[in-house]
This record gives structure tokens, C-alpha cells and sequence, in this order.
């Protein structure tokens, strides 16, 4: 079996390993500046360490848990995707997005998914299994070194990449605690973003663990019929109960959420199903991000015209829901939104 890697452990039972070895306790932080400040990516870096405990974590621990098997870049270099090899030889990927104030990173929390959005093509792959915190974590750190090489930050993560977080809580959760943990990474919650099509039960269990983090929540309809069309889990988490769950959200965390709806020509982008949509989301402190889908190789149809994305746009402003329409990045590398998987299916 692969060896876990020493990203999975959260500072206590990093602190309880080093006990069991011996060691005193200003190991932990010594250990964790190597690994969340400094980066290393060898216990022999390590030089302030005796060389006997650098031995003893490099039998127990990998610190790399992800191998790079392939970075395609767009043609302005902005956009890159990377496709890692896990110890047990799947794959996952992530992809970097280069803005001019801010540096994005979108990560993925398991190998496929199992819940069937028809548009998806992590969805069409069906699912592998979760990915493990130090996994997630590991896609993160590829990120900071790639862009410390540049000169520059990582600003943003934002968990939607292939797999839906909710159904690897423990692992996004524990991944969230490494990273905006003072004395691992020290991410702001603020600077992450998770996305769920809308595992209801666990949206008020994050709020209760990571009220900073941002949330979004994948809509793409808003009529029952058509949602359980286009994603197959409103069939057990409907409409209305994940409206009303959104709406204890804000409550709760007082902190805005994001709807993600992605256009598809003459299905989900009318006028009238603009109007319907903004009468759900109504006195709701929310956001909406339109996507004009990208068309995945299993499903056949297009992502909706300029104007059409404009009409929908406006008729959510008239009625006071602001809302924004999000560029598609990296299309032409397969690193649009949904379309992680793609470029390994054959053509
Ligand atoms: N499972 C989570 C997060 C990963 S998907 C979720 O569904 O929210 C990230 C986002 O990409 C979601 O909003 C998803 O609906 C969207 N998406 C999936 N396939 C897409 C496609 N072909 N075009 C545009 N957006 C897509
Ligand atoms: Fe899974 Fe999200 Fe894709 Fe749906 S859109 S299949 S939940 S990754």
C-alpha cells in the first residue's frame, strides 16, 4: 500500500507522532515550517533535524502525495492544468488561473463523483474514491511552489474540481483545518471557496465548522423537473428544502452565497426561468455566477449564446439579484469548469 502522506496529519497528531518518537515537542513547529512555509519536498531538507528523525518520517510518511503526470497551459499562459498521478496510480487534476490581482487555484476532493450531473464530465467518469486531506492539501502546496518560483502568491482556493466536497466531508473539512490552520499554512477562510450541488444536511454542518469559508451552491435551474434532469441529486435534496437551507445559512453565518448556474442553450436560459430564479433567490443575501456551459463530449448540446446569457443577466438585475457572468477559462485546454476529466477520455 502507499505510504500516507505527512500532509494528512492535522498539528495534534503530528505532535503525537513526534512524541511517540521521542522527540520534544518544538519538533512539531519545526516539522511544520518545513512543510507549510518553507515547502520542502524531502525529509533531507530538513537540516535543523537530526538525521536519525529524518530516517524515521521518511519510512513512516511521503511528504508529496501527488506525482505531476502532465501540466498543459493555455496560449496566454494563464490558465494551466495539471493532471497528478495519487501513490495508488489514479488520477486527479487541478487547475491554476492567473489573474492580473489574484491567483486561483481550483482543487478536487475526489477521483470522479458519483452523483451523475449529465453536463459533467467528472460526472460521466463515475466515481473512484475520496480523496484523503493531505491529497487535497498536496494540490495546494504544488500550487504555492509553482507560483513562489514565479515571484508570486497563491490568493484563492476554491474546492471545484472534479468530485463534490460534501461527500468527502471529512476530508474537505480536515483539508480546510491544514490550510488555514496559524500554524500549518495559515490560508484565509475567506480566500476559500467549496462548491456543492447541495448535500442539504451538511450545508449547516459547515457553516458550524467553517463559517468564514465561502460556500456555492450549483443551481442550474430553478424548477424541480429540471433540476433533477440536469443533477440527479435534487431528486433526494429538492429545491425547495435546499433553498430554505441556504436562507439558515446566511442566517446563520450572516456571510453571502454563491449560486453557480450554468447556461445551456434552450434548456435552462430563458427569460421566464430567469424571472423564476429570482423569485427563489428573493431577500436572500446571494450572488449568482453564470457559466455559459461548456459542452462535455456525453452531452450533446451547447452553452448558451452571448445573448442569451445577457437577457438572463438582466432579467436577474431588474429584479435586484446581482449576479455576474464568469468568463470560461482554459477551454481550449480542457480546464473549463466540469471538464476536468476530458482531455483522458478519447476524442
Ligand atoms: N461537485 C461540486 C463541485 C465541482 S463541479 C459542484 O457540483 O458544485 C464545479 C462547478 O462546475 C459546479 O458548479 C458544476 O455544476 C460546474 N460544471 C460542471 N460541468 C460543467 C460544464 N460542462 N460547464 C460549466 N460548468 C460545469
Ligand atoms: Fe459531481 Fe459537481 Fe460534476 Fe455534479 S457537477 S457530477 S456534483 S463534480
Amino acid at each position: 500500500m502507499a505510504k500516507q502522506t505527512v500532509y494528512d496529519l492535522n498539528k495534534d497528531a503530528l505532535n503525537d507522532t513526534l512524541k511517540s518518537l521521542g522527540q520534544p515537542a518544538f519538533r512539531t513547529t519545526q516539522i511544520l515550517d518545513g512543510l507549510y512555509s518553507k515547502l520542502y519536498q524531502d525529509f533531507n531538507h530538513f537540516a535543523n533535524i537530526p538525521s536519525s528523525l529524518r530516517a524515521s518520517l521518511a519510512e513512516m510518511f511521503v511528504i508529496d502525495p501527488l506525482h505531476v503526470e502532465d501540466t498543459i497551459v493555455s496560449k496566454d499562459r494563464l490558465t494551466e492544468k495539471v493532471l497528478f498521478t495519487l501513490g495508488d496510480g489514479l488520477q486527479v487534476e487541478s487547475v491554476l488561473m492567473r489573474y492580473s490581482e489574484r491567483n486561483s487555484l481550483c482543487i478536487s476532493t475526489q477521483v470522479g463523483c458519483p452523483m451523475g450531473c449529465v453536463f459533467c464530465a467528472t460526472g460521466q467518469m463515475g466515481y473512484m474514491r475520496n480523496l484523503s486531506p493531505g491529497e487535497i492539501v498536496g494540490q495546494v502546496i504544488w500550487a504555492m511552489r509553482k507560483l513562489r518560483a514565479e515571484d508570486s502568491t497563491l490568493t484563492n482556493v476554491v474546492y471545484m474540481g472534479m468530485g463534490e466536497p460534501f461527500l468527502n466531508f471529512e476530508g474537505t473539512l480536515a483539508s480546510i483545518a491544514n490550510l488555514t490552520n496559524p500554524d500549518m499554512l495559515n490560508f484565509g477562510s475567506r480566500r476559500i471557496t467549496v462548491s456543492t450541488v447541495g448535500i442539504i444536511p451538511k450545508i449547516a454542518m459547515f457553516a458550524r465548522e467553517h463559517p468564514q469559508v465561502n460556500l456555492a451552491i450549483s443551481l442550474h435551474s430553478p424548477e424541480d423537473l429540471l433540476r433533477s434532469e440536469l443533477v440527479p441529486a435534487n431528486r433526494i435534496y429538492p429545491l425547495k428544502s435546499l433553498i430554505q437551507a441556504s436562507r439558515d445559512y446566511v442566517e446563520r453565518t450572516h456571510r453571502r452565497i454563491t449560486f453557480e448556474y450554468a447556461l445551456i442553450q434552450d434548456v435552462n436560459d430563458s427569460p421566464e426561468l430567469a424571472l423564476k430564479l429570482a423569485g427563489l433567490l428573493t431577500g436572500m443575501l446571494c450572488h449568482v455566477n453564470l457559466i455559459a456551459l461548456n459542452p462535455s463530449k456525453e452531452y450533446a448540446v451547447q452553452g448558451s449564446s452571448k445573448d442569451r446569457v445577457l437577457t438572463f443577466q438582466s432579467v436577474l438585475e431588474e429584479h435586484g439579484i446581482p449576479v455576474t457572468v464568469r468568463l470560461r477559462r482554459g477551454i481550449e485546454i480542457h480546464a473549463g469548469c466540469g471538464q476536468l476529466a476530458r482531455s483522458r477520455q478519447p476524442e
